[in-house]
């Protein structure tokens, strides 16, 4: 019997919103979820690892990546570039397994082209306050990254509406279990199950 794909997953959000945070936390977790490592030609931050958070790039083989269509998408963001390799994506979901992109609004809106059965979840900050704070206290960018980072943050704020759901990132354990309701209750749409249950019948 052909295995059911699994769902992709795609988590957006102002930056310093605690994206990373919240799907690191996840990846901890005992879920079925699989997190799709991005490409970016962005410096790694202290901490960060290459394979892990990101796959760190020059521009060169960014470049090399786009030509030879090796990214699902991709956006610049902030100065940088930022890609989704497409072969994990593709082979994830083929195996039947779930998968998870946190990437930012315009490459969310391309993913959402090639892929509308997605399941889109914005996340967000109790208040602009505190997402000014969370950037602040990172302490790993300048008052003028900070303001530009702010600015995007609006900006894709506004672009809430094109996700299909919304989660507050109040605190990190309780976005995790928002998230995790969300995927339990996507694999229970009638849309994705009506088929394979149909065939039942059709067996009868
Ligand atoms: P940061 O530099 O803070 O790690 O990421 C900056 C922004 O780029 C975040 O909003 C993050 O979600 C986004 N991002 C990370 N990876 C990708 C990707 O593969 N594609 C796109 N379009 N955005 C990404």
């Amino acid at each position: 019997m052909k295995k059911e794909r699994g769902l992709l997953i795609v988590l957006s959000g102002p930056s310093g919103v605690g994206k990373g945070t919240v799907c690191g936390a996840l990846r901890q977790e005992d879920t079925d979820i699989h997190y799709s490592v991005s490409a970016t030609t962005r410096s790694p931050r202290e901490g960060e690892v290459h394979g892990v958070n990101y796959f760190f790039k020059s521009r060169e083989e960014f470049d090399h990546m786009i030509k030879n269509n090796q990214l699902l998408e991709w956006a610049e963001y902030v100065g940088n570039y930022y890609g989704t390799p497409v072969d994990y994506v593709e082979k994830t979901l083929s195996e039947g397994k779930d998968i998870i992109l946190e990437i930012e609004v315009q490459g969310a809106l391309k993913v959402r082209e090639i892929f509308p059965e997605g399941v889109f979840i914005f996340l967000m900050p109790p208040s602009l306050a505190v997402l000014r704070e969370r950037i602040q206290n990172r302490g790993t960018e300048t008052e003028e990254l900070i303001n530009n980072r702010m600015t995007v943050a609006k900006e894709e704020i506004e672009m809430m509406d094109k996700y299909d759901y919304v989660v507050e990132n109040d605190e990190v354990p309780l976005a995790i279990e928002r998230i995790k309701a969300i995927v339990k209750a996507e694999h229970c749409r009638k849309d994705r199950l009506i088929d394979k249950y149909r065939k039942l019948v059709e067996v009868e």
